[in-house]
């Protein structure tokens, strides 16, 4: 393994793979994003930050990155395949449903950036590709691998990609009919696997577009291969999402990219196992849902997500809990301080930086392994033999991939007026030798959890988190 080649777990041909460049000048990468119809929850971000780990270290190898995410904001039905989930959630919150698509895919990306997550190089938008489905679609009839039906839907006729399956082991002849795996009406298909690739707009009367077809709007799928197709020039070295994708999404897209280059369109596909929190699944109907201002909310410094993620492998289904975030917070705020207490003029060991900052780098080009190079960390900052200076060019370094922010101040999140108020009339009372109301003060601050401390320095704070 020479020291730049990273090594991932392909789920299509369940190995480790090499992740290259195929046209030897840059990576093309391409992951599904988020369907703009509710906020992300902490479970999105997990996948989020699976592509946002690839691409910041290979940039740290020096590979050059093209990053695509898409945003969903139209075809994306719901569970019960009954509705388009940005519309159902328009008449929910009666708004027009391009505001509620523009409003979360915002959040979308302000979320991201609180994570750190270095943002792609384009979010194309489903809406704003249409013309790009259409030709695809076009394309896909014209190579018989696509159809009209009864119903004026086009379907993609399943039977006529012999590789279906391949990804997720959902052979055609084993998929039953009446498996609810997508929300067509029978009858109107040759096959009751085949999916739709445009929608007749039947009743519906919101986000439907003009096609050759008649009017109506994309299936879900269709979206992906046209955007990576157009957008990283007909091949994608990486393909990312989470393991629900895996079937059918992505078995329908490869299906789709594959039969319109009539060849393989991804290198690697990888999927990053599901998020639990405190041991359920994450789902609104059961009211398990976690989003990242949750934690700004609580005082927990909202990277504690992103250290929680990379102690744990991408490919292992995950428990995250409030106390596990609690933990990495006060591990962050530790790491902050060291890191700023190792800054200094003392001499590097430009030699054992190197050495180190590539041992950990070797963990991550190992199918990402952070709990391991996290470990060597910790092991880093205890050790008795590393000078400080070096201890903190390590960290640094590391830092440019785990995205923790090391070299910044500790996170304090502001104090609201009235409990600035607190403290200071606390300040006054002790002044004044009131140490019955300065206790009552500490009691007050400590039901709003903020803790005092006093000192020879006078009174400091923290938040109880
Ligand atoms: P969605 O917005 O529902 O289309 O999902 C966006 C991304 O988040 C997809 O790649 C999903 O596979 C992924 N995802 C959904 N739920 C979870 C979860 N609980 N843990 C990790 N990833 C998830
Ligand atoms: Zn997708």
């Amino acid at each position: 393994m020479s020291n730049k080649e990273i090594l991932l777990f392909d789920t299509k041909s369940r190995k480790l793979q090499p992740l290259v460049s195929s046209n030897g000048k840059n990576l093309r990468i391409y992951s599904c994003g988020p369907t703009v119809y509710r906020d992300a929850h902490v479970g999105n971000m997990r996948t989020f930050l699976l592509g946002d780990l690839i691409t910041r270290l290979a940039k740290f190898l020096n590979y050059s990155v093209e990053f695509i995410q898409n945003i969903t904001d139209v075809g994306h039905m719901s569970e019960d395949f009954v509705e388009d989930k940005i519309l159902a959630q328009a008449k929910a919150e009666s708004k027009d449903p391009f505001e509620i698509a523009r409003t979360y895919e915002k959040r979308f990306h302000t979320d991201l950036k609180t994570l750190n997550i270095s943002p792609a190089d384009s979010y194309p938008k489903a809406s704003e590709c249409i013309d790009l489905m259409h030709d695809l679609i076009a394309q896909l009839i014209k190579s018989n691998n696509a159809y009209v039906g009864s119903d004026d839907c086009v379907y993609f006729d399943a039977q006529s990609f012999a590789g279906y399956g391949a990804i997720s082991g959902n052979r055609l002849d084993s998929l039953k009919p009446g498996h609810r795996f997508e929300y067509t009406e029978d009858g109107a298909k040759r096959f009751h696997a085949d999916w739709a690739l445009w929608k007749a707009a039947a009743g519906r009367s919101e986000m439907i577009w003009d096609s050759p077809w008649g009017k109506g709007f994309p299936g879900w799928h269709i979206e992906c291969s046209a955007m990576s197709l157009h957008y990283l020039d007909k091949f994608v070295d990486l393909h990312l999402g989470g393991i629900d994708l895996r079937f059918p999404h992505h078995e329908n897209e490869r299906a789709q990219s594959n039969a319109a280059i009539n060849q393989e369109a991804v290198a690697l596909w990888v999927h990053g196992e599901h998020l639990l929190f405190e041991g359920r699944k994450m789902a609104k109907s059961t009211g398990n849902v976690v989003l990242v201002s949750d934690l700004t909310v609580r005082h927990i410094d909202p990277l504690s997500l992103r250290l929680c993620f990379l102690e744990n492998r991408y490919r292992s289904q995950m428990d995250l809990s409030w106390d596990s975030l609690k933990a990495a917070h006060l591990l962050l705020q530790r790491w902050r301080q060291r890191v700023q207490s190792w800054k200094g003029d003392q001499q590097v060991d430009q030699a054992a930086v190197q050495r180190f900052t590539d041992e950990i780098m070797a963990d991550l080009r190992q199918d990402l392994d952070t709990p391991r190079a996290l470990q060597k960390l910790r092991g880093i900052e205890k050790s008795e033999i590393i000078s400080a200076a070096s201890k903190y060019e390590i960290f640094i370094a590391a830092d440019k991939v785990f995205g923790l922010d090391l070299a910044r101040q500790p996170y304090k999140s502001e104090l609201p007026v009235e409990l600035a108020d607190l403290l200071e009339k606390r300040v006054q009372a002790r002044a004044s030798g009131n140490f019955a109301e300065s206790d009552r003060l500490r009691d007050l601050l400590a039901e709003n959890k903020v803790v005092v401390r006093d000192s020879k320095e006078g009174q400091s704070w923290d938040w109880l988190i």
